[in-house]
């Protein structure tokens, strides 16, 4: 399993792709991920959502339609797609899949699970595989995501920080900046949780 990634959009949003044996699934496609997906990709298999902001979901509508590939979204940002938020996504749609805490997909062999920490939005979540963790919008290197936003809650964000904390370690690729790992960052969540 390889990962790649590149950053889209006016936010940097990170977008990145799990390589494995028969084809390659797609996580979090910002703004243009469209044209960088057709040339690394041989075979997509499913788009995955962190969450429903716009930055994270903006090409997913496009990569479906390229590929006729499903997109798996958590069920409580489901609405953000058809109705985001900041007003600043171009191509509304509806996702095929809402998935819920703990839902597992299975892709070429490998399993995808969902583990839900809302807070930053109310379906924010984690994508775990194979000692890897996506962690969209909830935990960054040394940060965590907004809990201040529209439809964003810090009593849940609190909540989910504490939860995480019980997980084994992970090496963590975020939804914006560098890649970390989860024991390393457990005393900056700690810190984060005090603080809400
Ligand atoms: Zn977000």
């Amino acid at each position: 399993m390889q990962i790649i990634s590149r950053a889209f959009g006016i936010y940097e949003t990170n977008c990145y792709v799990v390589v494995l044996d028969n084809g390659e699934v797609i996580i979090d496609p910002g703004d243009g991920a469209l044209e960088w997906i057709e040339r690394v990709c041989k075979n997509p298999l499913a788009i995955l959502c962190t969450h429903g902001h716009f930055d994270h979901i903006y090409d997913c509508d496009a990569i479906r339609a390229r590929f006729g590939i499903k997109i798996y979204m958590p069920r409580s940002d489901a609405f953000m797609s058809l109705n985001d938020p900041f007003k600043l996504l171009e191509a509304k749609f509806s996702p095929n899949v809402l998935v819920d805490d703990k839902d597992e997909i299975e892709l070429d062999g490998v399993k995808f699970c969902f583990h839900h920490f809302p807070g930053h939005t109310p379906g924010c979540s984690v994508i775990t595989a194979d000692g890897i963790m996506f962690s969209g919008d909830f935990i960054f290197k040394n940060s965590i995501g907004r809990y201040d936003f529209p439809f964003s809650d810090g009593e849940l964000m609190k909540k989910s920080l504490k939860k995480v904390l019980e997980f084994q370690n992970y090496k963590i690729y975020p939804g914006h900046g560098a890649a970390t790992t989860l024991d390393a960052e457990r005393n900056s969540l700690i810190r984060w949780a005090q603080a809400i």
